[in-house]
């Protein structure tokens, strides 16, 4: 039988490094057999978003009926009316089926998760230098308007009071330090 596999929770404020940290570990460690946990949302798709892989994409009442059924894990209302949730069954068939997995949730559904799973997951805070700096990546990276950057600010502050709630806080200062440390604790928890 495949040995069913472990739970890792990354959370952050946007623009901390998060998505770079994480497709990094992804790409460069296939040895630690990593995938993605495949979230429910009610939000429209955007792009090339294609359901079944970024999310299931579902109604807000199909969304609501499932929260009756008792079928999440966790969800919250990320922004105003956008509902984004784990199912149980997601998580149960991707640990069965040996994969690692790995969470890009917002920091209270972060907090949630390892709550709920204890010592089978690992969560781990990315921390940016200061606001000032998390400011000046998002104004870099040049794929959000002016008004949700300071809307991103605005709700960083919040979310880093949530940082003593995980088991590890990563600062991403120096991008490569920062791979390297997350690669330490990722691959210490995974072959524990
Ligand atoms: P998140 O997924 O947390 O929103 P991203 O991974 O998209 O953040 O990173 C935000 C921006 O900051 C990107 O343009 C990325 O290239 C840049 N970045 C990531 N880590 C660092 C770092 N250590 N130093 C400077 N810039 C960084
Ligand atoms: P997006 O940009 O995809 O619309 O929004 C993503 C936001 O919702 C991010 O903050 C992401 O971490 C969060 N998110 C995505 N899936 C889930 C989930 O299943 N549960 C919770 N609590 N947050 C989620």
């Amino acid at each position: 039988m495949t040995k069913p596999g472990k739970l890792i929770i990354f959370c952050a404020p946007s623009g901390s490094g998060k998505s770079t940290l994480v497709q990094w570990l992804m790409a460069a460690h296939p040895e630690l057999h990593l995938a993605f946990s495949i979230s429910c949302t009610s939000r429209p798709p955007r792009g090339t978003e294609q359901n079944g892989v970024e999310y299931f994409f579902i109604s807000p009442d199909e969304f609501r009926q499932r929260v009756a059924a008792d079928k999440f894990l966790e969800y919250e209302e990320v922004y105003e009316g956008r509902f984004y949730g784990t199912l149980k069954s997601q998580v149960d068939t991707q640990t069965q089926r040996g994969e690692n997995v790995l969470f890009d949730v917002d920091v209270k559904g972060g907090c949630n998760i390892k709550d709920f799973y204890g010592d089978r997951a690992l969560s781990i805070f990315v921390q940016p230098p200061s606001i000032d700096e998390l400011r000046r990546r998002l104004v870099a990276r040049a794929t959000d308007t002016p008004e949700a950057i300071e809307q991103r600010v605005g709700k960083a502050a919040y979310e880093l009071t949530f940082a003593p709630r995980f088991d590890h806080v990563v600062v991403n200062d120096d991008l490569e330090r920062a791979k390297e440390e997350v690669y330490r604790l990722v691959s210490g928890f995974v072959n524990r």
